[in-house]
């Protein structure tokens, strides 16, 4: 867990609260995730009886509304949380990160009474879960480019188009879905569905078999003709675009969360191995090259550590720059992972490339930060024109 960083204490200061919310969340990765990575990794699927146990636990409703049984907290929490559930396994975290946070926000900031009820409440409690589908095969940074038409038929709109790469979708009972309600609005012609599991011209494909995050479910869903009732709109027809500009903010902290934490658990693995495997009459930690490259690591952790929770506090107070933040800090946490890991396995050696350490599934894990919730070059894009280029 990440209770055993290498260096302490951690360069921005948690209140008490978060720290005890820390804690908690550190109890219940180590005694209820964590054991179960292995076999989840495996199977490729979420190990259903979490849904439970991180309701009881508190930890699927944080930051949501409390009518609606959330449980507290703001984006800081989230930060955290997403942190200590990638130190178990990235793959296993995706999982119930999509469905609170980051199709979750949208059933909570756009959804009526009625679709709060129906999807938000159960989505809380472990009873139900959530997608969101918004990439295309023909269009993913250039979210306003998405081609999938929602047509105005008798009492609804006919969906049809393809949505590329979509977490949970094979487990999820509804799916968050952009498509065009006006196809000559450009970016204001967007509109979300609430789209339900097994609905009649919606189709899903096998699995897509990924690099990394295997114990998570992804996968193409092609929409036919697809009916969604009027009161499947979720949020204002052609406001779709600026939804999900608004909660790709909360889904960027936790993906930066998450660097963070599959970043320093592939760090404590490398220190612990360091400390113990010999070559030439000594342990690894001896040489000299292997313990800098320990202690730069953790210095840049600590750093995108700072930076993230510094942007994730920016959210929880209002401040003007959040964004700006966020995009830093969703650019440089999981370009630091990507260094960790891939230090950390160097100094396994061999044994970082086999399955029986988990640094191999950390090292596979990170790659995928640097492109979900907006790629490196798309955060880079928002802090160039924040500095007038
Ligand atoms: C495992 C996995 C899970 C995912 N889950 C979901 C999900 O649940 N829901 C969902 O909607 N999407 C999901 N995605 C999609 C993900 O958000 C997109 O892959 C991502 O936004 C990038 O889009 P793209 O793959 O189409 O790449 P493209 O947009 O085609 O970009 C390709 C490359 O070109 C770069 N590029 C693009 N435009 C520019 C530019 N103007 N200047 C410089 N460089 C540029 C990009 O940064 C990238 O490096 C998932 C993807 C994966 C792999």
């Amino acid at each position: 867990m990440s209770s055993a960083p290498t260096l302490s204490p951690s360069a921005f200061e948690l209140d008490d609260d978060h720290r005890s919310f820390q804690e908690v969340c550190r109890t219940f990765v180590a005694r209820e995730c964590a054991p179960r990575v292995r076999e989840a990794e495996k199977a490729g699927t979420f190990p259903a009886e979490l849904w439970p146990a991180m309701a009881a636990a508190g930890l699927l409703g944080v930051g949501h509304p409390e009518e609606y049984g959330g449980t507290g907290g703001g984006v800081l929490a989230l930060a955290i949380l997403s942190e200590e559930l990638a130190h178990a396994s990235g793959g296993l975290a995706i999982t119930p990160l999509v469905s609170s946070y980051m199709a979750g926000p949208h059933l909570a900031r756009y959804g009526n009474e009625e679709q709060k009820e129906r999807w938000l409440r159960p989505l809380l409690e472990g009873k139900c879960a959530a997608a969101i589908a918004v990439t295309e095969p023909g269009a993913g940074s250039d979210v306003a480019g998405l081609a999938a038409r929602a047509t105005a038929v008798g009492g609804g709109y006919q969906l049809r188009g393809t949505k590329m790469f979509i977490t949970n979708a094979g487990l999820a009972d509804v799916i968050i879905v952009a498509a065009k309600t006006d196809s000559d609005a450009g970016h204001r012609g967007i509109t979300t569905f609430l789209v339900e599991r097994g609905a009649e011209g919606m189709t899903l494909s096998p699995p897509l078999e990924k690099l990394g995050w295997h114990a998570s479910d992804t996968r193409e869903v092609a929409f036919e003709e697809c009916f969604v009732a009027e009161d499947g709109i979720l949020g204002e027809r052609g406001r779709g675009f600026h939804q999900i500009m608004e909660a790709f903010q909360v889904e960027r902290i936790s993906l930066a969360g998450m660097a963070l934490g599959l970043g320093q658990a592939a760090l404590d693995e490398a220190v612990a191995h360091a400390k113990e495997r010999r070559t030439f009459g000594t342990t690894l930690s001896k040489h000299q090259t292997i313990r800098h490259r320990l202690a730069a690591a953790s210095a840049e952790l600590e750093s995108a550590r700072a930076l993230t929770y510094q942007a994730a506090a920016r959210w929880d107070s209002g401040h003007p720059e959040a964004a700006t933040t966020t995009a830093m800090a969703k650019l440089v946490a999981p370009r630091v992972a990507s260094r960790v890991v891939d230090e950390a396995l160097q100094v396994f050696g061999g044994y970082g490339f086999i399955e029986e350490t988990p640094v191999a599934m950390h090292y596979r894990d990170a790659r995928i930060l640097r492109i979900g919730g907006g790629t490196d070059e798309v955060q880079l894009e928002i802090l160039s024109k924040r500095m007038g280029l």
